[in-house]
């Protein structure tokens, strides 16, 4: 088990306090006890990407936690996380959408979640492009729903130490966002996330104008690749 690194938490939140910005201590493959002691320095949300995880996790920690879904999410396993999930980043589709919208009605709660993005110049990360969002916004499905409260956007930069290319895809995404708040969520004060920002790239994002970065290794150490 790696240790903490107490002194990036610390540099880390003084940062994130300075930006208006929550961290979120992604603690994915990371064993409960270093989750109990990020929580005891103060820790309150936690990010994991898969729901097997998030459900075995989330009885083991304080009731206080809030926990983000930051992982690409199937439909048939929305159920699982519905009764405790604080927040799902990574909503791509109106299906999906859906989905969470009925489970959320069973439960009798509304779920915050966020819109992913397709920023990234890689093919591999999931997300919607401007067109897709303008449409999903649009449709009468969508407007609907009352049981899912659209927090914001939410998006992934290219793995590359190009920071121009960094900086350009948040620029983009953090506009996307400003836009699509003027035009869809003038009157909707929940609109207001702008999750964007990891180990390597949370400086650009701050200074691009994230409102939460989610970040692992920098916290827990690096996670063994499996
Ligand atoms: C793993 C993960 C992170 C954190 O990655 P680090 O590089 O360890 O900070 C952030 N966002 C998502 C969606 C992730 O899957």
């Amino acid at each position: 088990m790696t240790a903490l690194n107490t002194e990036n938490i610390q540099r880390i939140q003084q940062l994130c306090s300075a930006h208006n910005a929550t961290l979120i201590a992604v603690s994915k493959t990371k064993p409960i006890p270093l989750l109990q002691a990020a929580y005891d320095l103060g820790l309150r949300d936690f990010g994991e990407n898969k729901v097997q995880e998030l459900q075995n996790k989330e009885p083991q920690l304080p009731a206080d936690v809030r926990w983000h879904m930051i992982g690409h999410l199937q439909r048939n396993k929305v159920k699982y996380i519905a009764p405790f999930v604080y927040m799902i980043h990574s909503v791509d589709s109106l299906r999906l959408l859906e989905e969470i919208n009925k489970r959320a009605k069973q439960q009798d709660r509304v779920i915050k979640v966020l819109l992913q993005i397709h920023i990234a110049a890689e093919e591999t990360k999931f997300g919607l492009d401007a067109d897709e969002l303008h449409a999903l916004l649009t449709s009468d499905t969508y407007q609907k729903m009352q049981h899912i409260s659209i927090s914001g956007l939410m998006g992934m930069a290219t793995f590359t130490d190009d920071t121009d290319q960094i900086k350009r895809e948040f620029g983009y995404l953090k506009q996307l966002f400003d836009h699509t708040k003027a035009t869809y969520f003038a009157a909707d004060s929940a609109f207001q996330v702008l999750s964007m920002g990891m180990s390597g790239d949370y400086e650009l994002a701050l200074a691009a104008g994230s409102t939460m970065v989610r970040i692992g290794s920098l916290l827990f150490g690096s996670r063994a690749m499996h």
